[in-house]
């Protein structure tokens, strides 16, 4: 499979606990053996997972590998983001994810911050740091959940490449058609960033429908069902759900998809059993 110039990336969320923590490591080690152009690390609107995010990204850096932490605006001051994206300069990190984010429930309208949406972010970063930092941020095959419709979601996407981000990655999908749509529409309205699509490995039934139902990714009916037919059967679920994310990702590889970034859940084993199967293994250096 020609990999040239495509993006392979590997998202990581920050850990909690000790055990978390070196479970990380571990996964970061095995999956950094293949070569991928970063990790990038998720940030929470809360304020335990914000400090544990910096000491993710601080870990990975500290290794030599190269991350892309994620910055989300909401709840936050425009002066507490550009301290931390002044403390990501300093460090030396020059991509961003940057994020709207979403208010854990339960949260205050005060708690709101100054910055309403991820385009104000992009702004943000380009009017104080210039090109310092290569901006990444999120796109919607699917639409978000939120949008009033695909045409007001794709407006408000290009309001963000507009703002100055460099490439999107996608909120995770089952169905290729509806990447291929989102990019044909993209087009259309003139918009010529890559656009990554979001990976998501299947390894557990449960937790996948209760993602899926709060990011408003679609689990095709038949696989649905075949899942849930699995019952606890762990190793069944594995084994089609790597067969199913390995045929899409080769599907996306063939219609030009500019690269793949996994969600990988801390866990290096699902993302590599796609991973090898795509022939992937050593093709970047
Ligand atoms: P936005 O682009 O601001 O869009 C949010 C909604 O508002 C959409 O419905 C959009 O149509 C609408 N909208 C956008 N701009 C405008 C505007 N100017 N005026 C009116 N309406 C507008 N969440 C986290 O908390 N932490 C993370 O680390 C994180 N990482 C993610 C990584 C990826 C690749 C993806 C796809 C999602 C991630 N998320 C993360 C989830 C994300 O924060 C949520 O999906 C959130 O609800 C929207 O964030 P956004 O950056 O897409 O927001």
């Amino acid at each position: 499979m020609n990999t040239k110039d495509r993006i392979f990336s590997f998202e990581l969320f920050p850990p909690k606990t000790e055990k978390g923590i070196a479970n990380l490591r571990e996964a970061v080690t095995t999956l950094n053996s293949r070569n991928p152009a970063f990790f990038s690390v998720t940030y929470g609107a809360g304020g335990s997972t914000q400090t544990n995010t910096f000491a993710t990204v601080d870990w990975i850096k500290d290794q030599g590998i190269d991350v892309a932490p994620h910055l989300s605006c909401v709840g936050s001051t425009r002066d507490e983001l550009l301290d931390i994206l002044r403390r990501y300069a300093s460090q030396g990190i020059d991509q961003i994810v940057a994020l709207r984010g979403d208010l854990p429930s339960g949260a205050g309208r005060g708690a709101i911050g100054d910055l309403n949406h991820a385009n104000e972010l992009v702004a943000l970063i380009r009017t104080h740091f210039d090109r310092a930092f290569r901006i990444e941020v999120a796109a919607y095959p699917e639409m978000h959940p939120q949008a009033p419709s695909f045409s007001r979601d794709l407006d408000n996407f290009r309001l963000k490449v507009e703002a100055g981000a460099d490439s999107a990655i996608t909120q995770y999908f089952y169905n290729a058609d509806a990447y291929a749509a989102f990019v044909d529409a993209c087009a259309k309205r003139g918009i010529d960033i890559p656009i990554v699509p979001g990976i998501m490995p299947i390894t557990n039934f449960s937790n996948l429908v209760r993602f899926s139902d709060a990011c408003g990714a679609e689990i095709p009916r038949w696989l649905r069902k075949r899942l849930e037919g699995y019952g606890d059967d762990t190793d069944a679920i594995r084994k089609l759900g790597t067969e199913v994310v390995t045929r899409l990702c080769r599907q996306l590889l063939d219609m030009g998809a500019p690269g793949l970034h996994f969600y990988t859940m801390n866990q290096a084993e699902p993302t590599l059993a796609v991973w090898d199967n795509l022939g992937l293994a050593g093709s970047l250096g």
